[in-house]
């Protein structure tokens, strides 16, 4: 990352300890400078998918995390660590996610499955006492306000990112921000061919953002006369177009354009590795121990 990032966060960690952590985010995009007076135990539920495997590895490599849970459909029985390709962590996957959270009472699950598993995931783990860090995309707009619901009533913190990227969350800001001066915007987000959902989460976010800060404005062209169906992508809040590209070789990547009287902005985040995503998904595990509520994207963890 090129970037420098700096996030300074208090935060208590309900029922045995209170502790200070100090997280920032340096060139190298790891978490250098923190003071750590507890383990925080964590379960990964896709723990042999492609992000989780990348959560497995992150979190044997961070001081203050351990893996005590791993739940998956594939890698049954196997060690978390060695389906993750590093070396054994004790830890056995599991297709048990009830019975794993109360056998090994993690104080966090993260989530990163698919979009008809993760709420139900996430109401497991809440009933449990136990927080859920979703990754996890394309949860139906119902499932993601009953969970805030729940997350309130029981006073269990929740974290729900679309994209843990901060390169990704700053150029949504910068969207926003561009979206005042050239309310005219399309956006194209571009993902591995094994992803399932489309449009991406972080389209969407966007989009809502863009609509958000241009106001009232309805975009229009001129493209009538269309050949192929869905040529112009798919038409969100007021005419923002998304194109959604599935290819191979591709991690995430989405760019937005503006355009205006005689320019335009194009504004471009690559995911080069899914390494890019785990600054923020180990942050949000520090930081959901802390919360008794449940807080929608990365940027309302790392934003003053
Ligand atoms: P993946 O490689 O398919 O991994 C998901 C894993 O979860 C698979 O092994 C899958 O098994 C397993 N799984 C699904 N449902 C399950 C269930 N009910 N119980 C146990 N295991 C279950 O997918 P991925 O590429 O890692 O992506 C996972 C999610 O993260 C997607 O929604 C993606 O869009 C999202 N994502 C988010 C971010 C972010 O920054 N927030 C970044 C990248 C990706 P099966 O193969 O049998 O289904």
């Amino acid at each position: 990352m090129n970037y420098v990032f700096q996030a300074v966060r208090s935060l208590d960690i309900q029922d045995e300890h209170a502790i200070i952590i100090e997280s920032k985010f340096g060139k190298s995009g790891k978490i250098p400078e923190r003071r750590v007076d507890v383990i925080i135990r964590v379960a990964v539920c896709g723990a042999a998918g492609r992000m989780g495997s990348e959560v497995v590895r992150a979190i044997a490599r961070e001081d203050g995390l351990e893996l005590v849970g791993a739940v998956d459909r594939h890698g049954l029985g196997s060690d978390a660590g060695v389906v993750a390709g590093i070396s054994p962590l004790g830890v056995v996957v599991s297709d048990d996610l009830r019975g794993t959270l109360t056998g090994t009472a993690p104080d966090v699950m993260v989530d990163f499955t698919s979009p008809t598993a993760v709420a139900g995931n996430a109401r497991t783990a809440i009933g449990a006492g136990v927080r859920p860090v979703i990754g996890t995309t394309g949860m139906e707009a119902e499932d993601l306000a009953e969970l805030g619901r729940l997350s309130a009533k029981t006073g269990v913190g929740v974290v729900v990112a679309p994209n843990f990227a901060v390169g990704a969350v700053l150029m949504m800001r910068f969207a926003e921000m561009a979206a005042k001066f050239f309310p005219a915007a399309e956006i194209i987000e571009l993902h591995h061919d094994g992803k399932v959902d489309a449009p991406s989460g972080t389209a969407l976010k966007t989009g809502e953002k863009i609509s958000k800060a241009r106001g009232e404005y309805r975009q229009t062209a001129v493209d009538s006369v269309t050949k192929l169906d869905g040529v112009r992508g798919g038409c969100f809040n007021g005419g923002i177009r998304i194109h959604s590209v599935r290819l191979p070789g591709l991690v995430a990547h989405q760019e937005v354009i503006f355009g205006g009287l005689g320019q335009t902005l194009s504004l471009r985040h690559d995911s080069i590795s899914r390494e890019s995503f785990m600054p923020g998904v180990l942050l949000a595990i520090r930081q959901v121990v802390g919360l008794k509520e449940m807080i929608v994207g990365l940027e309302n963890l790392i934003f003053e």
